[in-house]
């Protein structure tokens, strides 16, 4: 049987004779149901007319990216430290060059996800590397597919192998994470946002919503809370959720004047 996976937002279902009857997380109002309807396709037919390509955006952090672009679009990040790899963030696919080539790197330590948009076939990536999978317990409901793998974790932050540190920020959903890798940006440190903080299109700033493609704004105090979360933290560079969504240098400044923005114009008579 088949463990089918939404098309518009790219989550897997627990393996079943048919498709769902429908996708909740497209249903909600932060996702959407294409013109065309709910489609759904499977993983053998996904990886006949898809692939994963790499990148190494910098020592030890390689994208992983299926091209072409599938449902939302986003790219992983592996993070490689000294007590093995964490993936950070969900695809859809799972190929058999992508399982070659990661077990020559040396598996996987643990998967995390920022929120449920990034989930994919989280579960068939941890089951393939026997490795835990952790989420934000606020998304628990979100978690179509149970599975032993998942470890849902509570509270304002969770130490993860290699010094990495997944931070609750509320807002875009109740369970958004995003992670701190202080070996990031030459030992600057580095925040992968997912789009909990959204790189913006000029790689300079960041936004912060509730939904991107339908324009859901967040108020005033999820900003900040935002903001607050991600303080205690050192970070030069910030990973958004897509290739070339990073802020290079500053990123912690940035983040600051974004907060600052953000605030200015929510709350300007
Ligand atoms: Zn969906
Ligand atoms: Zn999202």
């Amino acid at each position: 049987m088949p463990a089918f996976i939404c098309t518009a937002c790219g989550v897997q279902y627990p393996p079943a004779e048919a498709p769902p009857d429908s996708c909740p997380i497209c249903q909600d109002e932060r996702q959407y149901i294409p013109p065309a309807g709910q489609q759904w396709t499977t993983p053998a037919r996904l990886a006949a007319a898809h692939r994963n390509a790499w990148h190494q955006h910098e020592p030890g952090l390689l994208g992983i990216g299926t091209t072409p672009a599938f449902a939302i679009g986003q790219r992983a990040l592996l993070i490689r430290t000294a007590e093995g790899n964490v993936l950070w963030d969900g695809l859809s696919l799972l190929d058999d060059a992508t399982v070659a080539l990661l077990r020559a790197l040396g598996g996987l330590a643990a998967i995390a996800i920022s929120h449920p948009h990034y989930y994919g076939n989280m579960v068939e990536w941890a089951q393939t590397f026997g490795c835990p999978l952790w989420l934000q317990a606020g998304d628990r409901h979100w978690a179509v597919r149970p599975d032993p793998a998942i470890c849902f974790w509570s509270g304002a932050t969770q130490a993860l192998p290699g010094g990495l540190t997944l931070i609750h920020a509320p807002g875009h959903f109740d369970g958004a994470a995003m992670l701190h890798w202080p070996g990031g940006a030459e030992g600057r440190g580095a925040l992968l946002s997912g789009d909990i903080v959204q790189v913006a299109a000029d790689r300079r700033t960041a936004g912060f919503m509730r939904s991107y493609p339908n324009w859901i704004p967040l108020g005033p105090a999820a900003v900040r809370r935002i903001g607050d979360a991600v303080a205690p933290f050192a970070f030069d560079r910030v990973y958004g959720a897509w290739w070339d969504r990073v802020i290079e240098t500053d990123g912690k400044a940035a983040v600051e004047r974004s907060v600052a923005r953000a605030l200015h114009w929510l709350e300007a008579p």
